[in-house]
């Protein structure tokens, strides 16, 4: 792995700010993406560059204070103002760029006028960057808040290594097309010497839109353009397995899971944990529930259906939508099919701690991941990471990038009603031992390919790529 210093560019910087009184208090939050390169980032004296979230107007002197306070963790704050982060963030990156590369063209406003703003904060980031900047240093770019920041880094800085990698989706070019600003956004990634996805399909579907779109002919994992070599990479994100695995082992989550299950013996328990998105499927998945109620009649008041849904940019339009519709159909198949005793679906729109969601995972006998487009979804591996058991079964998406690497699920395609239903059906009958074969080798799999591995194998091709450049001039 590369021993240069590693300079890390993310929309969020991996902490709570949190204000008592003028005082603040800055605490590292625990994100896959910051458990995996705490290691890296430390290791390496490394800086991490990023928005400390909103912080609120701030003095010169609260500014000197908090500045201070992020740098003790190696990180550096970019300042949003209200209007940044809501064209920025909410305006392009949320409400456009997200459904439009989870393929979700419907979802897109009417018109986005947000584009300049996205073009001016991606320079900012890339300006401090370059103030931070030392000979040598490592760069990796995250994400498609940050897409223009590797060709305005490059352009600066010719010779410097820098990696980016998208943790969501690459729609086909078609979809891509639709996109106003598709050529800038195309010639700002090939500014790195390496772009990493999540699957082997997104990569191909990046470089046909290079080829349909720019006119630029790509190999399997190399493209040349500008003078340059870049590198196209399949990295599939892992998780901390170990935490969750000991974490779930711990006596605490034992007796509360055990206590859960207790509860409500006999019912057995379907678990849905999302954030309330629009590419999570959750309408669709409780449509399927309510068919397999419909279906088999048996199962009612046999099942409860467990549902986490976090709020998640609440203020976008497309989410307000969306929470109205997760609503009513929970308001519905609770009325018609619930009875005195048995209420068919509990619905948390709430964030829980992460104690609770272990505990959770760990009482489930079913889990539900089954988004309509998901770049990884890390739900999936965090279930199988906490059942130290060996037992439960996942449902899970043939439309989530996780669902190339984990396939003794039960997968299925989230747009047809009946088969999730059906999957189901199936989850809940599986014998003892067929549930034991599978979840054991799945978590085999997840703890062989955890989130330290993932980036090992990030930096080491990112350090291959950039030796291989031949920078022009
Ligand atoms: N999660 C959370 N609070 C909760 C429930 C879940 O922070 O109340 C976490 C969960 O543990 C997981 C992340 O949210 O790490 C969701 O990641 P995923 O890749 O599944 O979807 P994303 O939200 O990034 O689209």
């Amino acid at each position: 792995m590369t021993t240069s210093r590693l300079l890390i560019v993310s929309n969020r910087l991996p902490v709570t700010v949190s204000s008592d009184g003028g005082e603040f208090t800055v605490s590292p939050s625990a994100g896959g993406l910051a458990t995996g390169l705490k290691g890296p980032h430390e290791q390496s004296g490394g800086l991490w560059i990023g928005w400390p979230g909103d912080v609120g107007n701030l003095d010169d002197a609260q500014r000197a204070s908090l500045d201070e306070k992020l740098a003790e963790l190696r990180t550096v704050p970019l300042y949003l103002d209200q209007e940044e982060a809501s064209r920025f963030y909410e305006g392009y990156s949320n409400g456009l760029l997200w459904p439009l590369f989870h393929s979700l063209v419907d979802r897109i406003p009417l018109e986005s006028r947000d584009w300049e703003v996205y073009r001016s904060v991606n320079q900012r980031f890339a300006d401090l960057t370059v103030a931070h900047y030392r000979p040598g240093d490592t760069i990796w770019v995250q994400d498609y808040q940050l897409m223009l920041v590797p060709g305005m880094l490059r352009e600066r800085l010719p010779s410097a290594t820098i990696g980016f990698f998208l943790h969501i989706p690459f729609p086909s070019s078609e979809t891509f097309r639709v996109l106003p600003r598709r050529q800038e956004i195309l010639t700002g990634l090939l500014g790195a010497d390496l772009i990493g996805f999540h699957t082997f399909a997104y990569l191909d579907l990046f470089t046909r839109s290079l080829m349909r779109l720019l006119g630029v002919e790509a190999e399997v994992d190399r493209v040349r353009y500008a003078g340059r070599n870049l590198r196209l990479g399949v990295f599939p994100m892992g998780i901390d397995a170990a935490r969750f695995s000991s974490v779930s082992s711990s006596p605490e989550i034992i007796a509360a899971s055990a206590a859960i299950r207790e509860r409500i013996a006999p019912l057995r328990i379907l678990l849905g944990v999302d954030r309330m998105d629009y590419t999570k499927g959750i309408p669709r998945r409780f449509l399927a529930f309510e068919r397999l109620l419909e279906k088999e009649p048996e199962l009612r008041g046999k099942v409860e259906f467990v549902q986490v849904a976090v709020p998640s940019r609440t203020s976008v339009d497309a989410y307000v939508a969306l929470k109205q519709q997760v609503d009513e159909l929970v308001g519905r198949i609770n009325g018609q099919y619930g009875t005195i005793t048995w209420t068919p679906i509990r619905y948390l729109y709430r964030s829980i701690p992460e104690a609770q969601l272990i505990t959770l995972y760990r009482a489930a006998d079913v889990m539900l991941v089954t988004p309509v487009r998901d770049g990884l979804n890390l739900v999936a591996k965090e279930f199988i990471a906490s059942r130290v058991d060996d037992d439960g079964v996942l449902v899970l998406s043939e439309l989530a990038g996780a669902a190339s690497e984990l396939g003794e699920s039960l997968r299925v395609n989230p747009y047809d009603i009946d088969a999730t239903a059906e999957a189901m059906a199936t989850a809940l009958a599986l014998s003892p031992e067929d549930r034991k074969a599978r979840m054991s080798a799945l978590r085999r799999r997840v703890h062989a390919h955890d989130v330290h591995q993932w980036v090992a194998h990030f930096l080491r091709a990112l350090d291959d790529a950039a030796t291989q450049r031949e920078p022009v001039g």
